[in-house]
């Protein structure tokens, strides 16, 4: 197996050109369990460790863009004001260590219906920044870039350089359902971000569908009908929280049966909406 160490952004497109099939290892937090289980042997690694600026964030023109490289540490430590909902998502990753080494970019590489990162993502309308040598950059909304099972719209000469994720406007919330409280990947997760400037909710579904997911229906429903200026509505928030598990189709598997995730994406929405409601009323109280 060929070990491939670009030193350089421009390197690395270079590399995949000339090797699509060499597989792009970040934290290797799913790579190296791949190879370590034999699920697969590429002819070659693409190391992307070398490349500094992948491991970077800045804020510019409104926007939040976090290089593929970013770990989940420097995620929470670094940016939990302004994108509370990754760093909510990024806090439930596996271990210190997993978090230490894992990044939002290779968990969109991996593109698993159960990824953390995704449903933050969705709920924030983030846009992943991917660019091969020979067509350039492209932008692709979070919601189009999950098209299957671990499968993304990611070609093969593509690598992922970031992630551009509007900064939070409002409260943000993040829950997960696992089968113990750490170091687990979720039975299923739901992610919310209120956009009040837009009146707008955010919704991102992840381990309910074959891929992470908005409830758009749902969304639509709060545009529609939510009143920013009173306390929730009751009946809006059931209905809310019922179009929400609409929005899912899950598949029994060693986590959880259909039946139970559909149930919790309903319970999670309801749960995150009002938490996230009692926060923009405080704030507007204040
Ligand atoms: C013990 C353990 C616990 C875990 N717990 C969780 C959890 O709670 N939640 C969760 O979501 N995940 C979890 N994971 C999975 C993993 O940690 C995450 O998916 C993590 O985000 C992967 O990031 P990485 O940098 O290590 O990716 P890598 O393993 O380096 O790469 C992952 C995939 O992305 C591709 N890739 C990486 N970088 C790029 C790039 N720049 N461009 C294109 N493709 C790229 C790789 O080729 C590979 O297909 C866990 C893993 C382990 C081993």
């Amino acid at each position: 197996m060929d070990f491939l160490r670009p030193t350089t952004w421009d390197e690395a497109l270079a590399a995949k050109a000339d090797q699509p099939d060499a597989v792009p290892i970040q934290g290797g937090t799913d790579v190296m369990v791949e190879l370590n289980f034999d699920v697969r042997r590429p002819p070659a690694l693409l190391d992307l460790n070398q490349v500094a600026e992948l491991r970077e964030w800045s804020t510019a023109g409104g926007l939040c863009r976090v290089g593929a490289g970013v770990p989940y540490t420097a995620v929470i430590e670094e940016l939990g004001a302004t994108l509370p909902g990754l760093a909510q998502a990024a806090r439930t990753v596996g271990s210190p260590q997993i978090r230490n080494r894992g990044s939002v970019g290779g968990n969109l590489g991996a593109a698993s219906p159960a990824g953390d990162s995704h449903p933050p993502l969705l709920a924030a309308g983030a846009v992943v920044e991917v660019e091969s040598r020979g067509r350039g950059v492209r932008m692709i909304p979070a919601a189009e870039f999950y098209l299957g099972v671990k499968r993304s719209a990611l070609e093969p000469d593509e690598l992922i350089r970031a992630v551009h994720v509007p900064p939070a406007t409002g409260p943000q919330y993040f829950s997960k359902v696992g089968t113990r409280n750490a170091m687990v990947i979720a039975v299923c997760s739901f992610a919310l971000a209120l956009h009040p400037r837009e009146r707008r909710v955010g919704t991102g579904l992840g381990s309910a569908a074959p891929t992470p997911r908005r409830a758009i229906e749902a969304e639509q429903l709060l545009a529609a009908e939510l009143d920013w200026d009173a306390p929730l509505d009751p009946a809006l928030l059931r209905r809310f929280g019922d179009l929400c598990a609409r929005a899912a189709a899950p598949i029994d598997d060693v986590r959880g049966t259909a039946a139970y995730r559909v149930h919790a994406i309903g319970v999670m929405a309801r749960r995150t909406l009002t938490w996230a409601w009692n926060d923009h009323l405080e704030k507007r109280a204040a």
